[in-house]
């Protein structure tokens, strides 16, 4: 039987191999933290993983997908397995919730094996849900494995980080993200425009391929080659975009820059209508839009509350200007 969720992304080889040596030398650490960008399969290794070390006859060091021990994994009622999330998406993980982690960490595991318990997103945890772990980490007691998943590592408690081993996950490479979504069958066009809106983030660009969210990031793709090409005022699309998410927006709009800095310095090649246009500008004139993006973003996430309007129409007829100085 094919066992898809308990297999890591083909970009993960490295750190899954470096994972089962340390366990094959008796050096498996007690805490993991598995850090990086949103959207690149941290989640995924981290149930895979979770699955292959419960597994009671692993098949080329994967979950088997057969046994009993896979068997209670896919009907999520595995007593050594426990997988911690937020009651509610974007709340915090409740201090209650730790005790429940605390106590399972505590037992002997009942299938008689490892006990594998994971903390997703781990900067859910409020500073008592924290504290609360930091005594099972401080102390940990048998042959257990705790995996803590953050995209934000910066915002847990440095005492929880320093007693964690840390496992990176980057952005994979263009060209693997490539050939992992051409298996889909994909047209290579439509393959590259959603690699490019996704920012090469691979399980991002897979949504954006089952149609979420695509064909409205698109619009703002190319209302934006609009105005850059003169073919669109700035003030009717400032009056467009206000109405938009703002914070969404802003990323949105950092990230383009930044294709538009890499595309110039050669490092990635993405097809996106805005980014070719801003690709016509100087590298110094992009890191200038940038700031402003930046300043717009620290603004808004400081609670202030810009004037939309304006505020875009500034950085559109900046960007108009950075990108026909260099055609002059
Ligand atoms: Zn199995």
């Amino acid at each position: 039987m094919a066992n898809l969720l308990a297999q890591p992304l083909p970009w993960q080889n490295e750190q899954w191999q470096r994972i089962f040596q340390q366990r094959e030398a008796g050096q498996l650490a007690h805490a993991l933290l598995l850090a990086g960008p949103p959207a690149v399969g941290k989640r995924i290794f981290a149930r895979a993983l979770g699955y292959a070390l419960l597994c009671q006859s692993p098949s080329h060091g994967f979950a088997c997908g057969e046994c009993k021990a896979c068997a209670l994994l896919s009907a999520q009622t595995h007593p050594d397995f426990l997988w911690l999330a937020p009651e509610e998406s974007g709340k915090a993980v409740k201090i209650d919730q730790v005790r429940q982690l605390v106590e399972t960490m505590a037992q002997t595991a009942q299938q008689g094996g490892i006990k594998v318990v994971v903390v997703e997103p781990a900067e859910a945890m409020n500073r008592n849900s924290a504290n609360a772990l930091l005594k099972t980490l401080e102390e940990p007691t048998g042959n257990a494995l705790l995996m803590l998943v953050t995209d934000a590592p910066g915002r847990l408690l440095p005492t929880i980080r320093s007693r964690c081993q840390r496992l990176e996950f980057p952005v994979p490479p263009l060209d693997v993200t490539r050939s992992w979504l051409a298996l889909r069958g994909v047209e290579a066009a439509k393959l590259e425009s959603v690699l490019a809106e996704a920012d090469g983030k691979p399980l991002l660009a897979s949504e954006f391929l089952d149609g979420e969210g695509f064909a409205a990031r698109q619009e703002l793709s190319a209302e934006m080659a609009a105005v850059l090409s003169r073919q669109m005022s700035a003030v009717t699309l400032a009056e467009r975009w206000q109405q938009r998410d703002w914070q969404d927006l802003l990323k949105w709009l950092h990230v383009r820059l930044a294709q538009a800095l890499r595309n110039k310095l050669g490092k990635l090649t993405v097809a996106d209508v805005a980014v070719t246009e801003l690709a016509r500008a100087e590298p110094v004139a992009l890191f200038a839009l940038m700031d402003i993006v930046n300043g717009l973003l620290n603004q808004t996430q400081n609670g202030g509350n810009p004037n939309r309007q304006l505020a875009i129409e500034t950085f559109l007829f900046s960007a108009c200007d950075a990108v026909s100085r260099k055609t002059v």
